[in-house]
């Protein structure tokens, strides 16, 4: 895959909030797309966030995640619509697959491949924005409001902010795996670990 972190294929979202200074993010916001596993689905989701697949959603995010490709959809400093109550100061990153997946699910070629392809990606804004590669629950979140900064995911900022009802990435998504890999590319990125 192009790894080349200023040179990602872009496909604008429709739905986004521009914001006239950059917002120094401070989370990063993992969600599944709820859609098959097919080295299609970055692209798929990307164009769906652009309107070219129906009617665009009133969502958004950062960037669409599968085993072989990463397309940026918003800007990593705007404010996409992924997460309510952590947009402002999350970058939001879609991967392929389900909520449903199960521990098994998420080891498989696609799924290792896919969370290698955004363990690389997040380091890099963690690079970008000083954020710490350390998972937040959503009691740190509820507790450090704006201040909180780190790796989280769609459920846990619904439980702290109650202001959806999306549970993803699924209670079996690899965290602690994933964390380690963040932290690896972290040392390639010049980023904090
Ligand atoms: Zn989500």
């Amino acid at each position: 895959m192009n790894r080349v972190f200023s040179a990602l294929p872009y496909r604008e979202a429709k739905n986004w909030t521009r914001v006239a200074v950059p917002v120094r993010k401070r989370l990063i916001v993992l969600h599944d797309m709820e859609y098959p596993e097919k080295p299609d689905s970055a692209e798929w989701c990307a164009r769906y966030f652009a309107g070219l697949e129906g009617p665009a959603p009133k969502a958004s995010a950062h960037a669409c995640i599968d085993s072989d490709s990463v397309v940026q959809c918003v800007p990593w400093g705007q404010v996409a619509w992924h997460a309510p109550g952590a947009n402002q100061w999350g970058v939001g990153l879609e991967h392929a697959g389900y909520r449903s997946q199960t521990p098994a699910d998420w080891r498989d070629a696609f799924s290792t491949a896919t969370l290698d392809n955004s363990a690389w990606l997040c380091a890099e804004l963690c690079a970008l924005f000083g954020i710490p590669a350390e998972f937040l629950d959503e009691h740190e979140l509820a507790e450090q409001g704006e201040r909180a900064t780190g790796i989280t995911t769609h459920a846990k900022v619904t439980l702290a902010f109650k202001k959806s009802d999306h549970s993803d990435p699924g209670l079996n998504f690899p965290i602690g795996d994933y964390l380690r890999l963040v932290a690896r590319y972290a040392l390639d990125a010049g980023g904090t670990v």
